[in-house]
């Protein structure tokens, strides 16, 4: 199969031939079509399966029919992984013009605060990081548009340490979103989030 018989644009499909892939990974056969037929997926992936490129596709391409308000919000337990997803984002979304902003811990929260007020589509942030934005800037932070969240490494993100944090962010998204888990391992709390949305959540396969 190709990226196209995935249901993906030619742009995407153009902007994946320059990084020189070619071919989807299994976790991007799996998702992609249930992404775009707007279901919620729990993918099983580590890191090197493409993964990121097996959320990010699909999203590039429902933000580029309906570029409105801060469009996706991307959660990951480091800030390593964020600048990595960040910047796998930037090179597929760059003709489109993607303004994403990176949102983690240990740097400058003002600096952030005025990336944040420029209407980005996508927010990659670490939890607590995020959370303290929400707090701080009072309704000036419009989450409201919001279509896709993604948990990325879920089983570590639904643990205690992040648990109030996150309580605190999806208390400000929208319920009606499609909501996106990628997990390393299978985790009772990765279960029980399963079906926070109304749309049927596609288990895929580990
Ligand atoms: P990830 O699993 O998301 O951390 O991706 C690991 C690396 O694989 C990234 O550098 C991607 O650019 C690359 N990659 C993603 N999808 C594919 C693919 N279908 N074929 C070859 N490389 C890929």
């Amino acid at each position: 199969l190709s990226f196209g018989q995935l249901g993906l644009a030619s742009w995407l499909v153009n902007a994946l031939k320059a990084m020189s892939i070619t071919a989807p990974s299994e976790i991007q056969t799996k998702c992609i079509p249930e992404i775009l037929a707007g279901k919620d997926v729990i993918g099983g992936a580590k890191t090197g399966s493409g993964k990121t490129a097996a959320f990010a596709l699909p999203i590039l391409q429902k933000l580029s029919e309906d570029p409105y308000g801060v469009f996706a919000v991307i959660l990951t337990p480091t800030r390593e992984l964020a600048f990595q997803i960040a910047e796998q984002f930037n090179v597929l979304g760059k003709t489109i013009n993607l303004k994403d902003v990176v949102v983690v811990g240990g740097l400058d929260m003002m600096t952030q605060a005025i990336a944040l007020s420029k209407r980005p589509h996508i927010i990659i942030a670490t939890p607590g990081r995020l959370r303290d934005h929400i707090n701080s800037s009072g309704d000036s932070m419009n989450l409201s548009k919001v279509k896709f969240l993604v948990l990325d490494e879920a089983d570590r993100l639904l643990t205690e340490t992040f648990a109030e944090d996150l309580g605190g962010i999806l208390e400000v998204l929208p319920k009606k979103r499609q909501t996106l888990l990628f997990t390393a391992t299978m985790t009772d709390a990765v279960l029980e989030l399963a079906g926070p949305t109304d749309n049927s959540t596609k288990l895929l396969p580990f």
